[in-house]
């Protein structure tokens, strides 16, 4: 098990507080109205952690990597809907650690220090895991790009003060023309669609994203023109172990709820139905562990300034396929009890897991590259 120091123990019983006193008592309620609600942000705001990855000399928490993936644990483990708000505002802020300036950071981190949150719009219709075909556009003019076009499936797009989008400035060139863009709530010709229904995270904002003549200054442009596919990779890398913290938290709910229901329904241990059943509780147990652990790893890769592109798709991939496993299993355990209550909400909520952010397919296809590429002279097999 990761050693964690006394700081990240700290911040990790803080998270727990908050999710116990603000978030676990309203996730049922959201998950039934399928509704996000601004009291989040306004709970959130004393505790300033919609900024924890904000550097410090811009006025942010300035967590490191496996400090922010314990907090985003805690809050996967309260309601994974919930915690996708967090994740995905850190999405759309790690684009701009990425690729912009000293000026676009403190521009762009300055409603997320004022108790706001950002969302991150690359997919379109008919461009998810294949980001690069996307049609929405950004033509200079002036000063100005000129945006058309649309996202979907947008995380907090409709609570956002200020987004990052990706557009093609370049459509010849097709995913080298592709540019990331800050654009700022509230622009003329920015409009919210909706989306109607979603399986899980239903706490969570999801929206359409709709552009018509969007006037953005130049200044607005994070690196160059063409860069964008370069930032949304680099982007994405940094923020899919969010993804793999929350599936770690939403797993181990779903065995923690199991297991209180099992005391409950067979308080004389003679009566439990033997150990086919306490074999399935302990393999439960040693999966999340083991993917907490590639979590851990990865993340003190990525504080220690290590390669980690391959682990981050690794651990995205397996805690997201264990919190699937994990969270059935535990319905699976739980009988029609945990089919018809609100138990089923965390294997509802697992399956987007294993989707957004880059499915898991894609991520296999990434991590089978890694294991097919020729290896280095002094051969590093197995990751020795
Ligand atoms: C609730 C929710 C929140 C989201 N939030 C955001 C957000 O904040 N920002 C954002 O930009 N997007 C967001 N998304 C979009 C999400 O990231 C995409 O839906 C995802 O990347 C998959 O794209 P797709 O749905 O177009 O699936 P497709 O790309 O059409 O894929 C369909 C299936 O085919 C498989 N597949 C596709 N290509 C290959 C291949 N080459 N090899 C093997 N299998 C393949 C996929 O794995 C998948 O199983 C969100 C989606 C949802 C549902």
């Amino acid at each position: 098990m990761t050693l964690l120091t006394p700081d990240h123990l700290r911040v990790k019983e803080e998270a727990r507080a908050f999710a116990a006193a603000h978030i676990i008592p309203r996730a049922a309620e959201h998950d039934r109205s399928g509704e996000f609600h601004p009291w989040l942000l306004e709970a959130a705001s004393a505790s300033r952690i919609f900024s924890m990855a904000v550097p410090r000399e811009l006025g942010g928490l300035d967590y490191d990597a496996l400090t922010q993936a314990l907090v985003l644990e805690e809050w996967g483990y309260a309601c994974a809907g919930m915690g996708t708000t967090l994740a995905a505002s850190v999405l759309a802020q790690d684009s701009v650690l990425v690729a912009g300036t000293e000026e676009q950071k403190r521009r762009f981190f300055e409603p997320i220090l004022a108790g706001g949150i950002g969302a991150f719009g690359l997919t379109e219709p008919n461009a998810g895991s294949d980001a690069g075909s996307g049609k929405s556009t950004a033509i200079k003019d002036g000063d100005d790009y000129i945006l058309n076009g649309s996202k979907c499936w947008i995380t907090n797009g409709g609570f956002a003060s200020v987004f990052v989008i990706y557009a093609l400035t370049d459509p010849a060139k097709g995913m080298k023309g592709l540019s990331a863009f800050i654009v700022e709530k509230g622009r003329p010709g920015f409009t919210i669609g909706t989306v109607d229904h979603k399986l899980g995270i239903r706490s969570s904002n999801t929206v359409e994203l709709l552009f018509k003549d969007v006037r953005i200054p130049a200044a607005n442009l994070l690196g160059k023109e063409g860069e964008g596919m370069k930032i949304a990779m680099k982007t994405l890398d940094m923020a899919r172990p969010a993804i793999a913290a929350l599936s770690v938290g939403l797993a181990q709910r779903a065995l923690d709820a199991c297991v209180e229901h099992l005391h409950h329904r067979y308080p004389d241990p003679r009566r439990q139905p033997g150990q086919n059943l306490q074999f399935k509780l302990a393999d439960m147990r040693i999966e999340i562990e083991a993917a907490r652990q590639l979590l851990h790893h990865t993340m003190l890769l990525r504080d220690a300034g290590a390669p980690y592109s391959v682990e981050s798709a690794m651990a995205k991939t397996n805690c997201a396929d264990v919190a699937m496993r994990v969270t059935s299993q535990a319905v699976q355990l739980m009988g029609s009890y945990g089919y018809t209550s609100e138990l089923s909400k965390y294997m509802r909520d697992a399956k987007i897991m294993q989707i957004y952010e880059g499915t898991n397919q894609i991520q296999r296809l990434v991590i089978s590259r890694a294991v097919l590429a020729p290896a280095p002279a002094a051969a590093q097999k197995g990751g020795h």
